[in-house]
């Protein structure tokens, strides 16, 4: 079982009300055998909401108490980030998902980077929340370039 972000899949649960939607992702996801999951939505947070990032590290720092999660008005908003992590693994080891692609540069489903926390729109290398969780629990995460270059090859054909 392949668990994938909401967004990608051509949910709109994206903060902006919008989504990122893949052509590929939308394509397995017809096809049956996949997953769903957003987890800022299953954390609670409405959608459309305010875009929040990770001050203070990453995803795994966040798991640890090193770091929070605050909107762009400076509400923390960690322990809703922290629950829609822990929801979504919940479902995914219990559909027996054993990876997971998922939007790259969100504080969530980020695999390799997520934003630097300035709200500037500088990004840093790192994981959001869900994917540092999923990847301590042995599920596999790759971000959905690394997706589509694995499927389609590097040069995109
Ligand atoms: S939490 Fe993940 S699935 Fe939900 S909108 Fe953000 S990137 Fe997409």
């Amino acid at each position: 079982m392949l668990v994938v972000s909401g967004c990608l899949a051509g949910c709109r649960c994206r903060f902006d009300g919008d989504s990122r939607a893949d052509p590929g992702i939308e394509a397995l996801v017809n096809a049956g055998g996949v997953m769903m999951v957003c987890p800022e939505e299953l954390g609670g947070l409405d959608t459309p909401r305010a875009p929040s990032e990770i001050r203070g590290g990453d995803g795994s720092d966040v798991l640890r108490g090193r770091a929070r999660v605050v909107t762009v008005e400076g509400r923390d908003v960690t322990s809703a980030f922290l629950a829609g992590a822990r929801r979504a693994l919940e479902l995914a080891e219990a559909a027996g998902a054993d990876r997971a692609v998922f939007k790259d540069g969100s504080p969530s489903c980020g695999v390799t980077r997520i934003r630097d926390g300035s709200f500037t729109g500088r990004s840093r290398p790192g994981r959001g929340v869900t994917s540092a969780l999923f990847l301590e629990h042995g599920i596999g995460v790759a971000s959905e370039e690394a997706w589509r270059e694995s499927v389609l090859g590097e040069d995109g054909t």
